[in-house]
């Protein structure tokens, strides 16, 4: 276990999250996976372990936006975390797509206690550890939706925007460490996503109707390859697009 490289992605019971594991994985990466769903993690972990039995993976079936879960996850874990190369951090979500005056604060709630606080607390934990060892790399999981804004789309963009500034701040905060801090920001990527969203399958699935979105697989190589360049190359952001699609109110559609 001691010489085994590890990296722990957030959100990998499903989506990119799970994806980009898949090819952690492959590379040779022991592996700690988070998501609140255990069942979906527990087979993912069998189906990790028969490709490659030799390396290890530690779950974390915790609610990323519950501060004191995150605490206790990262005091359980603080051996195995002490050793981490890697974290992604991806778990996030999407909820409604009703204009302000009509939206769910409940739905603003989750959103904000997922894709803000529940991103900062645990890297607020893991980056004080990669500081100690003066090397790792911290993807984020941004959006076009942290760059651009449309409409029913405030808080969700609002949350993508608050990513957007944390990678820039933290990147500023580990100036001079070795840590790189990477921005991700895909546009339509046809995973659970909408369905979490809208909160229906079939109304999910038409979001993507008469147009190729990019696929969860996609996301994953480019984020392999962000972690894969030399250690004194930092990719900052990278915005990446389904050629459907020219910006975030722009989708073509052979319907
Ligand atoms: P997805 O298929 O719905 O996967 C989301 C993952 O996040 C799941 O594994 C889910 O696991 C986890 N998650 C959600 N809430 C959580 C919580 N409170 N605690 C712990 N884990 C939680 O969506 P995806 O498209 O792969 O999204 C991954 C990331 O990419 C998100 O940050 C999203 O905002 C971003 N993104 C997506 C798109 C897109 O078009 N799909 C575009 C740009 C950016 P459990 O439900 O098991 O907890």
């Amino acid at each position: 276990m001691q010489s085994m490289k590890w990296a722990l992605v957030t959100g990998a019971s499903a989506g990119i999250g799970q994806a980009t594991a898949k090819l952690l994985w492959q590379q040779g990466y022991s592996l700690i996976l988070t998501a609140r769903r255990k069942e979906r993690l527990q087979q993912f972990e069998k189906a990790l372990k028969a490709e490659r039995p030799h390396q290890e993976v530690v779950l974390g079936t915790f609610d990323i936006s519950e501060r004191t879960q995150v605490e206790s996850f990262c005091r359980i874990q603080d051996s195995v975390l002490s050793k981490l190369e890697v974290l992604v951090n991806n778990a996030g979500l999407a909820r409604g797509v009703e204009k302000v005056p009509e939206a769910r604060l409940d739905d603003w709630d989750q959103m904000i206690d997922t894709n803000i606080k529940g991103l900062f607390y645990l890297t607020r934990f893991i980056s004080e550890k990669m500081l100690k060892n003066k090397a790792g790399i911290i993807v984020n999981l941004g959006s076009v939706a942290g760059r651009w804004t449309y409409p029913g789309g405030a808080v969700y963009c609002a949350t993508k925007h608050a990513v957007k500034a944390f990678s820039e701040g933290l990147r500023m905060d580990l100036l001079g460490t070795g840590v790189r801090v990477v921005n991700i920001e895909p546009g339509m990527v046809e995973t659970e996503f909408s369905q979490v969203r809208l909160q229906d399958d079939a109304k999910g699935k038409a979001v993507y109707a008469g147009m190729k979105p990019l696929t969860a697989e996609d996301i994953a190589e480019t984020i392999l390859w962000t972690i894969q360049r030399p250690k004194h190359v930092n990719i900052q952001e990278l915005v990446i697009f389904p050629t459907d699609q020219a910006s975030v109110r722009d989708v073509h559609r052979n319907v």
